[in-house]
């Protein structure tokens, strides 16, 4: 009875897009006590876009480079009249440093391409912008490359291009040193970013990923990134919950970012601010309390899924991920989630 019964359950995960890969994982599920969920591109859809960019008076490279990047682009305010109109209401109290350039969220798309344009100190940062995350294939180094090249940004050269896992970007870009990445690397590389900090905090607070940009050790702006929950996330969260199973959101992005988006699918937890290399050991801890399983999508989380008692793949995931899990969801839809693990416990009824 008992090949039968995994048999004849592993058929009807099949038929529903869920892909058990094999018997032992099945048999598994039935007892777990934590979901752990990755964020980006499991509970949001991983497809980040620019809503904000702050940008910092006169940092972005002296006059001239400034000048010499803007060619042919209107260098006065009107060049993006309807974005900063549309902004202007809530322009930035906290710091005469930075003005806002940019709130493609709140206009229509056919909006956000008629105000593509933009002054020159907002390319030049642009431009730099653009020339280091070019060299990235981070999901947020696309939204940005995407979102600046639209607006005329020019890649300028990269030297000691590097990676900094967990942190974002580093490198020399038309010989100024340059660093990109979260505030976590601002702080290691010793650039102050209390100027920022009233924008940076709201933009948290409404679930959006900053980016920091330094030039020559000074904060030269910041890009804010909204990556929006899929449809169905809160509805898988609130189901598992019915079936008395803890959730924890798992996320390299910070604390403030994760907590807004908590709040919007409703998981039990949240643990931010995690390196791609921790998320491993973040699984071993919650083991010493019950059964995890663990979903993710990313090539971070592959060592998690691998790690998990039971780990389960976004089908549209990367490849790595779906080798490293046991279960793969091929709808690439949350709410398969609970119905894996009630498969599982349904397949367990029909053993005993
Ligand atoms: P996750 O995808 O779960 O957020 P990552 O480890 O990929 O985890 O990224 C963690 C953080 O590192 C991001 O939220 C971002 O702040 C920063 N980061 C990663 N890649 C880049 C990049 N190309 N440019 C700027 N910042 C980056
Ligand atoms: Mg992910």
């Amino acid at each position: 009875a008992t090949p039968t019964a995994i048999m004849v359950g592993t058929g009807r995960g099949a038929a529903n897009g869920i892909l058990v890969k094999s018997a032992e994982a099945l048999q598994t599920a039935h007892g777990v006590k934590t979901v752990v969920l990755d964020k980006t591109g499991t509970i949001t859809k991983g497809a980040p876009e620019v809503c904000e960019v702050l940008v910092a008076e006169g940092r972005c490279g002296s006059a001239s480079s400034a000048t010499g990047c803007a060619g042919g682009v209107p260098s006065s305010a009107d060049g993006f009249g309807g974005a900063r109109k549309a902004s202007s209401a809530r322009a930035e109290q906290s710091s005469g440093l930075f003005v806002r350039v940019g709130t493609a969220e709140r206009l229509g798309a056919a909006e956000a391409i008629q105000t593509s344009q933009v002054d020159a100190q907002t390319l030049a940062f642009l431009s730099l912008a653009y020339s280091l995350e070019k060299r990235s294939e981070h999901p947020l180094a696309q939204a940005i490359v995407a979102y600046a090249e639209a607006r005329g940004a020019m890649a300028q050269e990269v030297e000691h291009f590097e990676q900094i896992p967990g942190g974002g970007l580093r490198g020399v870009v038309a010989g100024r040193a340059c660093l990109a990445g979260n505030a976590r690397l601002m702080e290691e590389g010793c650039i102050d970013i209390a100027g920022a900090e009233g924008g940076a905090q709201r933009l948290a607070d409404e679930g959006k990923t900053v980016i920091y940009f330094a030039v020559d050790g000074e904060l030269a702006g910041l890009i804010a990134l909204a990556d929006e929950p899929k449809p169905r996330s809160a509805a898988a969260l609130a189901e598992l919950s019915r079936m008395g199973i803890r959730t924890v959101m798992l996320t390299g992005d910070n604390e403030r970012t994760a907590h807004a988006i908590q709040k919007r699918v409703g998981t039990d937890d949240v643990i931010a601010g995690v390196l791609p290399q921790g998320k491993e050991e973040v699984i071993r801890d919650l083991q010493k309390q019950g059964t995890v399983a663990m979903v993710g999508d990313g090539v971070n989380d592959a060592p998690a899924l691998a790690r998990a008692d039971v780990g389960i793949a976004i089908g549209a995931g990367t490849d790595i991920a779906i080798d490293s899990a046991d279960i793969v969801l091929m709808k690439s839809d949350l709410t398969d989630v609970p119905a894996a693990i009630s498969l599982s416990r349904a397949t367990m009824r029909n053993i005993k």
